[in-house]
């Protein structure tokens, strides 16, 4: 290896030439790195995930080094290490120190930091084959840590390290001197730029904000036994359901007899246990501890935002529904949003940082938290506009009163206040507007599954003399469903790769708003 290294630069002479490359990576070092993810759940399967996604054993639980045996991918990735970008080559074909190496990726050069990439060795040394967990810190890496030696072969980038970790914890095996690492072409390439990195990293980027006309066109049924049974089947819906926010279930078995929810919600993940219980029904009685269990119109808000952390997705299964009234809608809170997003950028800047203290205070119980309406994602999560809300706050019934504003005022002297006061009333105006609601009457048997932070619920007012309704609801956290998200794309990526839903839409919508960077 080192010889090939040595008359690669010695034949270039140093000049502009580079080490030898074009190469195609297999589809199995993708895998590879995404067996991280899968390998988990798989080897020590939890019981009470009775419904969950079957993990097929034969998809993961091959060793890693097989991998890269597997045929190659059309989608090839081209590696090349330009020589010129080091000016001295040390006797014995070994480099100069560096901070940084280049790497060609399919004809474009782009910059990897050194400490990055011995970060990112998935070895065996370094992850831990059984587990896949990291078996060092990063800053065991010594910072001035460069490639000894560095080559192309078999379609991966393969270093020598000047340095070991520097801690004796340490396994014995990850002491000795200049250790290997390698690195996929595709690796590489969805870690050489933010859009990669989100693309690669996220389920699924696209969110497709709707209003009224968008969700009566793309309205989204899947049946029971399609979302049961039928994984592929199950993946068009859960990326649906990413896009927008909102899917339906239809013939749900009876759940008056025996709870549904609980194996609609562990298709996805484990349901999340709250003082309401794993599951809870919403029936009109007298004398109601919480409003949605009276006959009262239940305007637009979400579920438990006096929780540090609300649940993400919300299962609304109807078990009875014989009642004049009643009907459900939604609306779409982060198109909302970003319309004032676009249109008034400070009273939105106000949005996301003035606190709304949320509480549950009744029953024995005591809950409270502050968020701001709008929270956006990290700059790491966001490279285009519509991916920079993350999601909304907005649960009218739970608020408490105002207490400070964000820079530590009483509401009173507070100079974001009035402004803030006008961002609320403009997304109320927005979440009110009939064009803005998706409506529909739930019929027993139905199931709507949303995005609890990003979709509003509501529900008109019906007549309790006039017959029986009864809805059996529970909650997924967010983390559940992007998790099945990801395994459900590793798992049929041909799948995904043939949806567009939304690009077109996506592209359309940056333009308006004078974005450009989207491609
Ligand atoms: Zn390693």
């Amino acid at each position: 290896m080192a010889s090939t290294l040595r008359s690669a630069i010695r034949c270039t002479n140093g000049s502009r030439a580079s080490f030898t490359t074009s190469t195609r990576v297999a589809s199995a070092s993708r895998r590879c790195l995404s067996s991280r993810a899968l390998s988990q759940p798989c080897r020590t399967p939890n019981p009470n995930l009775r419904n969950a996604i079957k993990l097929q054993p034969s998809n993961f639980n091959f060793p890693t080094r097989q991998l890269s045996t597997v045929a190659s991918d059309p989608k090839a990735v081209a590696l090349e290490i330009p020589v010129f970008q080091f000016k001295d080559i040390l006797p014995h074909g070994e480099l100069p120190p560096t901070k940084t190496l280049k790497v060609n990726i399919d004809g474009q050069p782009f910059v990897f930091d050194n400490v990055f990439l011995r970060d990112a060795c998935t070895c065996n040394t370094c992850v831990d084959p059984s587990t896949q967990q990291k078996l060092f810190t990063t800053s065991d890496i010594p910072i001035d840590i460069y490639p000894r030696r560095a080559r192309v072969s078999d379609g991966r980038l393969k270093i020598e390290w000047s340095h070991r970790l520097t801690k004796s914890a340490i396994p014995e095996n990850l002491k000795s001197d200049y250790h290997w690492s390698f690195y996929s072409g595709e690796f590489l390439k969805n870690s050489a730029t933010p859009i990669a990195s989100v693309k690669s990293n996220m389920s699924d980027f696209r969110r497709i904000y709707w209003d009224k006309k968008i969700m009566e066109k793309e309205v989204f049924w899947i049946e029971y036994e399609d979302y049961m049974k039928n994984e592929v089947a199950l993946a068009k819906a859960l990326r649906h359901l990413s896009f927008y926010g909102l899917i339906f279930i239809r013939n749900v078995p009876d759940g008056r007899e025996v709870d549904q929810v609980p194996g609609l919600a562990e298709r996805i993940g484990n349901l999340k246990r709250t003082f309401y219980g794993d599951t809870w029904t919403v029936k009109s009685i007298p004398k109601s501890k919480n409003i949605a269990y009276t006959s009262l119109d239940l305007g637009l808000h979400m579920d438990l935002l006096y929780f540090e952390s609300p649940p993400g997705l919300q299962f609304l299964h109807c078990v009875e529904n014989t009642v004049t009234g009643g009907e459900s809608y939604f609306a779409d809170a982060m198109r909302a949003a970003f319309m004032i997003q676009a249109t008034s950028p400070t009273v939105f800047d106000t949005l996301t940082r003035f606190p709304v203290n949320f509480h549950y205070h009744n029953d024995a119980k005591h809950y409270r938290f502050s968020r701001p309406i709008v929270v956006m994602k990290n700059p790491s999560e966001n490279y285009h506009p519509q991916l920079g809300i993350d999601h909304i706050n907005w649960a009218p019934p739970f608020q408490a009163p105002f207490t400070m504003d964000n820079t530590g005022a009483m509401v009173s002297k507070s100079t974001h206040w009035r402004k803030f006061l006008k961002g609320m009333g403009q997304l109320n105006d927005q979440f009110e507007n009939p064009a803005n609601q998706y409506e529909y009457l739930l019929k027993e048997g139905d199931c709507v599954v949303f995005f609890n932070r990003r979709v509003l619920h509501a529900r008109r007012g019906f007549d309790a003399q006039s017959g029986k309704r009864r809805l059996t609801g529970g909650y997924v956290d967010i983390d559940a469903f992007e998790s099945a998200c990801r395994v459900l794309a590793e798992r049929h990526p041909d799948e995904g790769r043939q949806d567009t839903t939304g690009f077109e839409y996506l592209t359309e919508h940056a333009k308006d708003f004078g974005y450009t960077q989207w491609s």
